[in-house]
């Protein structure tokens, strides 16, 4: 035998029971990881679902009942005043579940969702803009060079003027189709554990409201957009920011920044992020892709076109539908639901 019991004791510095606990949670994990793996066991269809933390659930009751043995005899070895052998288990300890921990962080993605043309099957300012009757009502949009938000403004108090309430416009735009397939992949996704965030240049009230009409507001983590409110039954809009740094972007917006910004905000580390998109902004986050990445530009449209003279390390993927990219995701092995 390469080690007797007493070395192994001595050498990792674990107690015969840990070891006993820890080898009977990787056993127990490995046979769910292997049942996922091959669709037997834990892929779940059911929304809200975290099949996933199933499969890892033996290495987290490993350590939990390994902490709380090594409380007690903490405690316990305190009393007796041996404080040094006390300290030592205790880092000894904490290290092992800071190593676990890193190991249960290993599936992280990042998924990023433009809103118009590709969670949706339109764009959902054309869609408040088409309410202004008579059609010679509409601004023009040349007398707004380079700001979007402002002639959205200009949209909104206009239909005020024919009497259409802002919350009828918000109807109106929750009730837009979303792309075949979208809603079934948004939720494989949140099911396989990948955050889901949203960066467009519509507005929050547009996007919130079709989220939660279409019940998929609970699957997304955070929206990026321009901030909007209901006053007096006119939607009041504002620029999400004031840039000049990206020309790919427009002024109140660069969706390069906010993906990076979200990255670098959040607490996780993404080995993965997953873009959708189909306009000239979503240019800008896809150039800042790794090639651990993937973008999605949607056939057809201007980005499809802009990446083919423009290079990103990732893996390009055009779509043209949700269900198509549900089905490349799942060959990839990337979800499992
Ligand atoms: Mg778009």
């Amino acid at each position: 035998m390469l080690f007797a019991l007493q070395e192994l004791v001595r050498w990792l510095g674990l107690t015969v029971f840990e070891m006993l606990v820890h080898l009977i949670a990787l056993l127990v994990f490995t046979v769910f990881l292997a049942l996922r793996l091959d669709d037997v066991a834990f892929a779940s269809t059911i929304p809200g679902s975290y099949d996933i933390w199933i499969v890892f659930s033996p290495l987290f009751v490993a350590d939990a009942l390994c902490t709380y043995f090594n409380v007690i005899v903490l405690i316990r070895l305190y009393i007796e005043g041996h404080i040094k052998e006390a300290v030592t288990r205790t880092v000894w300890s904490s290290a092992l579940l800071f190593v676990w921990s890193l190991f249960k962080e290993l599936e992280n993605m990042l998924a990023v969702f433009d809103f118009d043309h590709t969670i949706v099957d339109g764009n959902s300012d054309i869609v408040a803009i088409d309410l202004i009757s008579p059609t010679n009502l509409v601004p023009n949009r040349k007398d707004f060079p380079n700001n979007w938000t402002q002639y959205m403004q200009k949209v909104f108090d206009i239909i005020k003027t024919i009497e259409i309430p802002a919350e009828q416009i918000i109807d109106v735009v929750s009730l837009m189709r979303p792309n075949d397939g979208m809603p079934k992949l948004m939720r494989a996704l949140y099911e396989n554990n990948v955050d889901i965030i949203v960066a467009s240049d519509s507005n929050s009230l547009f996007i919130y409201n079709w989220l939660k009409h279409n019940k998929l507001s609970d699957m997304v983590s955070c929206i990026y957009t321009n901030p909007a409110t209901i006053s007096n039954s006119v939607i009041k809009i504002e620029p999400y920011s004031v840039q000049n740094k990206c020309n790919w972007c427009s002024t109140n917006m660069c969706k390069g920044a906010i993906m990076e910004e979200h990255v670098s905000n959040t607490n996780k580390k993404y080995n993965k992020i997953l873009y959708f998109g189909d306009g000239q902004n979503d240019l800008c986050p896809i150039l800042k892709l790794t090639k651990n990445d993937i973008a999605f530009p949607r056939m057809g449209y201007i980005l499809e076109n802009l990446l083919k003279s423009h290079i990103t390390p990732a893996k390009v993927m055009p779509w043209c539908t949700g269900e198509y990219i549900y089905e490349f995701l799942k060959s990839s092995k990337l979800i499992s639901t």
